[in-house]
């Protein structure tokens, strides 16, 4: 399939560079497109939801699977494993929100050099990292880390 075929499946879609779009994801309620869509020199297209979800659902959410992103070839010469990153959205977006709980405790004892308008600054970056982490999927949390948590 081609990355033409491909967009048309998507709605949103907005070039954001040389072979690069962003679309809105059909899988999650996504208003500002979190959707990357990337061609590759080799033909694969790939895809990426930065609200987490899968690329398989993606794909299934248009009717499409992974073989319309793989290039048009006979024979397996490649097999094609979707990588899956080590951390999911969700951690990150804790990370960070932890971060941010530093950060914000660490601004009110400079209190004296901010004023209102940072202040504000400061609680609408916290309420944007909180959406955030509310659209990520549910991160399934191995058992050991939950003992490992319960015993902190
Ligand atoms: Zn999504």
């Amino acid at each position: 399939m081609n990355i033409e075929s491909l967009l048309s499946h998507f709605d949103g879609v907005k070039e954001t560079g040389y072979g690069k779009y962003v679309a809105r994801c059909p899988v999650h309620e996504d208003r500002s497109p979190s959707l990357a869509i990337k061609e590759c020199g080799d033909g694969r297209i790939l895809l990426h939801d930065f609200a987490g979800c899968q690329t398989e659902d993606v794909l299934a959410a248009v009717g499409l699977t992974f073989a319309d992103v793989m290039p048009e070839r006979i024979g397996t010469e490649h097999s094609y494993k979707p990588l899956r990153s080590r951390f999911d959205a969700r951690q990150v977006l804790e990370c960070i929100s932890h971060e941010l709980m530093v950060v914000s405790i660490l601004a009110e004892r400079y209190a004296k050099v901010a004023n209102d308008e940072d202040d504000k600054r400061l609680m609408l970056a916290a309420s944007r990292i909180n959406t955030a982490l509310k659209a990520a999927p549910p991160l399934r949390t191995p058992p050991e880390i939950k003992a490992i948590r319960r015993a902190a």
